[in-house]
């Protein structure tokens, strides 16, 4: 359940139930005054129950504990107004601290998806409880206990001196922590081993204020150019060589280009239409078959390449109905 990875910093391995990320791993770094907590598990029973626990276990207290929230998923922040005591700090950037404060309207981000992306005429459900991340949010957390990070700012726990480093993509504000001394990386979701970072869009798809996707690939080379030895994910496996693992996810996201490329041939096609046709790394092979949430997290994956492809000029887009079309 939990493990020791360096000195004072532990590993504690939070079960996702039923859902395919299988588990979270959040990291316990003992400081001297104060602790730091990164990242915490969807806001769910078993969760945390299996917090509560880790934390007894190990005989630190949430009381001497502040958080850190590497990004706004619920599997990272869920547990965060849960754990958090009157005397906690809750550190991360500043999309994240929107969220966690209900700054953001989940409402019109579900509703773009779902709408703009094609999912409601393939006959989706517009029910934001069939998310995840709004089923099992954080709690409703007061601005003022926040400490809103920036690309940067260093924070200190015991002799790990934690620099954050704004890592775009994956969700707004990502942020990494990185301890230079020690040449540790604590990589969030924008670092994964096993699994691949799932990208999607945040602003309205029609109007793609950024391309998510491109900040994605700037923020692993921002990342590479960092002396590291340990990286420490959000989820699975401890990293061994990230720059190895790098350089695999920036072939990924060239394969998921051309096979978006080539599901779209000649044709007009919805984001929601390209993803049912594109290969997914899920034991299920028919669309049908998908689960709700892993369909929403398809046509978002869809949706930023294609979002992407269109910023780079190589696909055309239409709005017909609401719904956004993409050719060649
Ligand atoms: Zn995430
Ligand atoms: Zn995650």
């Amino acid at each position: 359940m939990y493990e020791q990875v360096r000195e004072n910093i532990f590993r504690i391995e939070i079960p996702l139930p039923r859902n395919p990320l299988r588990a979270l791993n959040a990291y316990f770094i003992k400081g001297q005054d104060r602790n730091l907590l990164i990242d915490t598990g969807f806001n769910q029973e078993e969760c945390r129950q299996v917090m509560d626990q880790a934390m007894q276990e190990m005989g630190f207290s949430m009381e001497d504990t502040d958080i850190f929230i590497t990004h706004c998923h619920s599997d990272h922040a869920g547990l965060a107004g849960y754990l958090a005591k009157p005397q906690t700090r809750i550190f991360t950037g500043d999309y994240t601290a929107q969220d966690i404060s209900r700054n953001h309207d989940f409402f019109v981000y579900f509703d773009n998806l779902v709408r703009q992306g094609g999912l409601l005429e393939m006959g989706l459900t517009q029910n934001p409880a069939a998310h995840p991340g709004y089923r099992y949010r954080t709690n409703e957390i007061d601005a003022n206990s926040i400490s809103i990070v920036q690309d940067g700012t260093v924070i200190t726990v015991g002799d790990y001196s934690l620099n954050c480093i704004l890592t775009n993509g994956h969700a707004p504000d990502h942020i990494c922590l990185y301890d230079e001394n020690h040449q540790i990386l604590f990589s969030g979701d924008h670092i994964l081993g096993t699994i691949t970072p799932n990208n999607t869009t945040w602003d309205e798809p029609w109007e793609i204020k950024v391309d998510y996707l491109d900040e994605y690939l700037k923020s692993l080379a921002k990342i590479e150019a960092l002396d590291i030895e340990l990286t420490l994910p959000g989820h699975r496996e401890i990293i061994a060589d990230c720059y190895h693992r790098i350089k695999e996810l920036r072939s990924h996201h060239d394969k998921r280009l051309q096979n978006a490329l080539d599901v779209l041939g000649e044709n007009t096609m919805t984001a929601a239409q390209v993803a049912s046709k594109m290969e997914w790394d899920l034991n299920i092979k028919n669309w049908e078959e998908f689960p709700t949430a892993q369909k929403l997290f398809a046509t978002g994956e869809a949706l930023s390449h294609l979002s992407h492809l269109v910023c780079k000029n190589i696909l055309n887009k239409e709005l017909r109905d609401g719904v956004i079309h993409y050719h060649k």
